[in-house]
């Protein structure tokens, strides 16, 4: 189900709690609004269709990844760059890191970990910063 998005700062603000298998329905409705939202979007948390859970969906090459609970163990290679975000108008400069080590679960809860670099690294750490509350 494609749901609104959310634009409520103090809501986005909120630290995501930990997913688990009652969550699957949010995992859906994030893959049906990232995809309803492909032309201008490469990610998204759960956060921003009003779901604090720590549920993201990235998708750097068309192709939707969910991603529960997503840690970043280690990061390398900073560099400022700008971002946007679909939840807000305009950019703002943030630090990225070129290369990050990342563990998640999938949707049957199997644990993976990976390196990721350049733009789904960047891709990674937006949808992160949202589960922490951190808003772009
Ligand atoms: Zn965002």
């Amino acid at each position: 189900m494609i749901r609104p998005l959310v634009h409520n700062d103090q809501f986005l603000s909120i630290p995501s709690t930990p997913a688990g298998k009652e969550d699957l329905a949010i995992v859906r409705d994030l893959t049906d609004t990232l995809k309803a939202h492909r032309s201008s979007c490469v990610g998204m948390a759960a956060n921003m269709i009003g779901f604090s859970k720590c549920i993201i969906v990235i998708a750097p090459f068309g192709m939707p990844i969910p991603m529960l609970n997503p840690r970043i163990l280690s990061q390398s290679g900073p560099y400022e760059t700008e971002e946007g975000c679909l939840c807000h108008t305009g950019q703002k400069s943030v630090t990225r890191y070129q290369r990050i080590e990342v563990v998640w679960e999938d949707p049957d809860f199997q644990e993976h970990t990976a390196v990721f670099e350049a733009f789904t690294a960047q891709i990674i750490q937006h949808e992160v910063d949202h589960l922490h509350g951190i808003l772009i």
